[in-house]
């Protein structure tokens, strides 16, 4: 595939100093909480012994008392997070995104092994050009919902085009796929229903779930047991539900659909996936999880994102039969109260279905790269999760302040990847994950393989 990118020099050394000059010039977030903890304990507590507590919360002086405790509050919290090694910070990038990305702060461009571009399309020339097309063709935006003045023809062009490459019967779009799961469950299940949950579902699904008034059983992550016990349990429900991730973000693990489906079946149960982790590059051509199992027609109703494989813009939709899809229309929250997709990403997106029908991804070959990088760690010693052909490749590492320091220090080898830990992973499970992309050489994978195996000595993990 040809890779529209910059590329790192052969051999070329990084000078990553921004890691350590940030936590130079950034005053400890601990420090800061001390000190505003300090002064806003003595102010409160000097005001509170002015006034009779019963009308504490109606005078002005109170209120304003209440705001600096309030944030001395969030600051303890943060200050706990940071001495947790749980404190996220955000990394700058200044270049598009794509295999070698230029991060603020750093003198050369770094390899990127943690974004979701798994088909190098996030800044491809036929999707920027159709987007800058689109651009011109309709607007910038829409200034409106859907069913008021927000749909033109490419968004229904787009949900057509999406129906017809996953063998459905109809699309809905919504500017998310978190949107997509925040509308889909309080619209088709009410009091009278259930909704079966692996443990492990993505966060927008277990928020989806806690809106709808269904009641809720989460099973032990693909525990097929527990969820046939759930079934058995459940069996008085008008409607069951059963909700699954098909890949499973954190662990890169494939939900055992075959066996979901085959339950489903015996048991007159409804099956939802969201195949964020998987639409266009998972499944011999890309269809996702549904087909990797060989189940196009089996799963009732599919959740998907724009925003990874598909461009990486913003969008999501849900995917199935046409009642359940009307009925989104007529309810969704999301869907009514939140402004279209905007044209420039429908019009990239549409280009992204015509090149996933002509069959010119390169679907295959991005499997075969993450068999061979996950193979490479493996054999190092690292202790790698996930599917052996799909392209998230967790490293474990157990420690969140280890995970961290390790990705600092590959950073410092060129190598950008992202030490996740609790409350995003499990206490005690955090982990690199590494994710491939097809515009990934074969050198730039070597080259990371290199990395983690001189840092993993250098830290004693292999
Ligand atoms: N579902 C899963 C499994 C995801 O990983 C994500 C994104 O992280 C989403 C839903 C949300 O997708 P979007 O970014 O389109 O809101």
């Amino acid at each position: 595939m040809k890779q529209h990118m910059t590329r790192m020099p052969r051999g070329s050394h990084c000078k990553f100093s921004f890691v350590r000059r940030a936590a130079a010039w950034t005053p400890s977030l601990h420090q800061q909480a001390t000190t505003t903890t300090h002064h806003v304990r003595s102010v409160h507590e000097s005001r509170k012994s002015q006034q009779p507590t019963r009308s504490r919360w109606l005078s002005t002086a109170q209120a304003e008392t209440s705001a600096p405790s309030f944030t001395a509050r969030l600051g303890s919290e943060l200050a706990q997070m940071e001495s947790e090694g749980t404190y996220k910070r955000e990394r700058v990038i200044t270049s598009p995104m794509q295999p070698a990305v230029s991060v603020q702060g750093s003198d050369a461009p770094v390899l990127n092994f943690c974004a979701n571009n798994y088909l190098g399309l996030s800044n491809h020339p036929r999707l920027v050009a159709a987007a800058k097309e689109t651009l011109d063709s309709h607007g910038l935006g829409l200034s409106s919902v859907r069913f008021i003045c927000g749909t033109q023809d490419i968004h229904k062009q787009l949900e057509a085009a999406i129906s017809s490459f996953s063998h459905t019967e109809d699309t809905i779009l919504y500017p998310s796929c978190f949107d997509a799961n925040a509308g889909l469950f309080e619209v088709i299940l009410g009091p009278e229903d259930a909704v079966l949950s692996d443990s492990n579902n993505h966060a927008s699904i277990i928020d989806g779930i806690r809106l709808c008034k269904a009641k809720r059983v989460r099973y032990a992550h693909c525990d097929m047991a527990e969820l046939e016990s759930a079934l058995r349990a459940s069996a008085s429900a008008r409607t069951r539900l059963i909700a699954t991730d098909g890949v499973f973000s954190m662990d890169g693990d494939v939900a055992p659909l075959h066996r979901i489906v085959e339950l489903a079946r015996r048991y007159d149960a409804q099956v939802f996936v969201d195949d964020c982790h998987a639409t266009g590059f998972f499944g011999p051509t890309g269809r996702g999880t549904p087909e990797h199992f060989n189940l196009m027609h089996e799963v009732d109703i599919v959740n998907s994102t724009l925003g990874k494989a598909l461009g990486g813009a913003t969008g999501g939709y849900t995917t199935g039969r046409k009642e359940v899809i009307s009925l989104l229309r007529q309810r969704a929250r999301p869907y009514l109260f939140s402004n279209s997709i905007a044209p420039a990403v429908v019009g990239a997106s549409l280009e992204v279905f015509r090149m996933l029908l002509e069959g010119s991804l390169p679907v295959r070959q991005l499997q075969d790269k993450a068999k061979a990088f996950r193979a490479s760690l493996t054999q190092a010693g690292f202790t790698v999760t996930g599917a052996e052909n799909h392209p998230i490749v967790p490293v474990m590492l157990g420690d969140a302040r280890l995970a961290t320091e390790f990705a600092d220090e590959l950073l410092l080898m060129g190598i950008y990847v992202i030490g996740f830990s609790y409350p995003v992973v499990p206490k005690g499970q955090a982990r690199i994950r590494t994710q491939l992309s097809a515009a990934h050489s074969d050198e730039d994978i070597a080259r990371a393989v290199d990395a983690f195996v001189k840092v993993g000595k250098k830290m004693g993990v292999v």
